[in-house]
């Protein structure tokens, strides 16, 4: 299936060279197609993640950072070119190595290669400003990349994160170390060589693979790194935030969500249902701003569940090409999905199935449509990762929403309705970094700034909202005679 040559070797890429762990570890990388072993990566440790930052450094004071920002734009312009001209392979690799549906896999190397397309246009288009200050003086502000920044990232769109991360870290002249995921991480290091092909300097771009628990957390603990970009748990994340108070540094947290869906009985519900279903659906549910509550105005409960049901009935899991559900990320990931719906406190209304040719040792997980869902249920307060969708009935636009906002989440709201003053009713009243009227994105929108409050992070990404994190102010005063 897959050309050997496109199989990462279990190597770190820093400075510009591809090494093994410095002990020589390395760990078994699993398909969650068929729960078996096909690749290995290095099982890097804290000298290896040492070796990436000083190689960071290097870049940030050498090649990389003399570069101008036209110079860095055009770089990543060309690698936008190459992942789009090994969209295909990547996307056969990241199915095999991550489960996901090949559509899927398809559509993330369109949005990667749109975020190096994206951020690369903006590198020469951030303005520092002339402020109006006394007489006799200029007084301006400098927007300055922070040094080396660390990102750290899920498995879950292991690729698109990447793109928004360091896309947007490199077209400000930051350099660059990334953990990627245990569980997905070869299309990142397939970027790495794709990156040198397309002429970065050594060190700009460094990947280190390894357990997050001694990479990753040797990267967010490095007193070398000026920055952290944290995508994951709200857990990890809240260890990736001590630490980079420790070390008196900026992060940005994404750590996912609750989000509801809202539909009120005068919306359409044609176009709601299949928006709902999609939104928790895509990438197994696995996607931090899955639609994963849909809260139903009462006048219309019967109605829409049935649409839902009928739409989840006819889901099935499989590794089909054309699948809409493929397998979850892991075993542990399966349980833990599983065990959610085996503990769910509310009336079962619809499941999916798994498909035939779904190999038995596969991570495959029927989706599941529960309701009605006490708003203070597990189901409907805790982020479950997978294809499980809590419906929880509403009457007044107000209780509507206490329950939308009455969770620790934050990241992204759907509102359906027809009403023009309740969409922007509803739009402010949402504690939430993203809200959609009629229509939701799970994960889209490179140009849209994304970002949550509380449990859900905070920090914004993607857009140019981006570039502001990834840069910082400097004021120059200059007095003249
Ligand atoms: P996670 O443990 O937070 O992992 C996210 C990233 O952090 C991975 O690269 C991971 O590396 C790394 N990491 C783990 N422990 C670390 C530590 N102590 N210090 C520094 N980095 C560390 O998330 P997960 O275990 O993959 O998933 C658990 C749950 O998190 C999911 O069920 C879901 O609810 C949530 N989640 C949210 C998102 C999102 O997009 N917001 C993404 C993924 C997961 P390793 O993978 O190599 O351990
Ligand atoms: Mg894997």
């Amino acid at each position: 299936m897959l050309h050997d040559p496109i199989l990462p070797l279990p190597r770190n890429l820093i400075g510009g060279a591809w090494r093994p762990a410095a002990s020589g570890r390395e760990m078994p990388m699993i398909s969650p197609l068929d729960g078996r072993p096909f690749a290995a990566i290095a099982d890097s440790g804290p000298e290896d993640v040492d070796a990436a930052i000083r190689a960071a450094r290097t870049a940030f004071e050498g090649d990389w950072g003399r570069l101008t920002a036209a110079e860095r734009g055009r770089l990543m312009l060309r690698l936008a070119l190459r992942i789009e001209a090994e969209a295909e392979t990547l996307a056969q690799l990241e199915t095999r190595d991550n489960g996901k549906p090949i559509a899927q896999s398809r559509a993330d190397m369109a949005a990667l290669a749109r975020y190096f397309e994206y951020y690369g246009g903006a590198a020469d288009k951030l303005h520092g400003e002339v402020i109006p200050f006394l007489n006799g003086h200029d007084a301006i502000s400098l927007r300055e990349p922070h040094g080396v920044t660390g990102h750290i990232i899920p498995w879950n769109y292991p690729v698109q994160i990447f793109g928004r991360s360091v896309g947007a870290a490199l077209a400000m002249g930051n350099a660059t170390v990334t953990k990627p995921a245990e569980d997905a991480c070869l299309t990142i290091l397939r970027l790495g060589a794709l990156a040198a092909e397309s002429g970065f300097p050594p060190g700009a771009i460094n990947i280190v693979t390894g357990r997050g628990a001694v990479a990753g957390r040797a990267l967010s603990e490095h007193p070398g790194v000026d920055f952290i970009s944290f995508t994951g748990s709200p857990q990890v994340g809240q260890a990736i935030g001590i630490a980079a108070a420790r070390n008196h540094i900026p992060c940005t947290l994404e750590l996912g969500g609750k989000s509801p869906q809202i539909v009120f009985d005068d919306a359409d519900l044609e176009a709601a249902a299949p928006v709902i279903v999609g939104a928790i659906v895509q990438n197994g549910g696995q996607t931090c701003s899955a639609g994963s509550r849909v809260l139903i105005q009462r006048g219309i409960w019967d109605r829409l569940t049935a649409m839902l049901a009928e739409r989840f009935r006819a889901v099935e899991a499989g590794p089909a090409e054309g699948a809409l559900l493929g397998p979850l990320i892991s075993a542990r990931q399966k349980a833990r999905v599983e065990g959610y719906i085996a503990g769910a406190a509310a009336p079962l209304i619809a499941r999916g199935a798994i498909a035939g040719d779904a190999p038995a040792a596969g991570f495959y997980v029927a989706p599941a449509l529960f309701g009605p869902v006490d708003p203070a249920s597990p189901l409907a307060q805790e982020e479950i990762f997978g294809p499980v969708l809590a419906a929880i009935p509403f009457d007044t636009e107000a209780e509507a929403v206490a329950i939308a906002n009455g969770t620790e989440y934050g990241l992204v709201a759907g509102i359906w309705t027809r009403d023009g003053d309740r969409q922007a009713r509803m739009a402010r009243a949402m504690r939430c970094g993203q809200v959609f009227i009629n229509a939701y994105g799970a994960g889209g929108g490179i140009e849209l700034p994304f970002g949550g409050l509380r449990r859900s992070g905070h920090g914004r990404e993607k857009g140019f909202a981006a570039l502001y994190e990834f840069s910082r102010l400097k004021t120059v005063v200059h007095r003249f005679a």
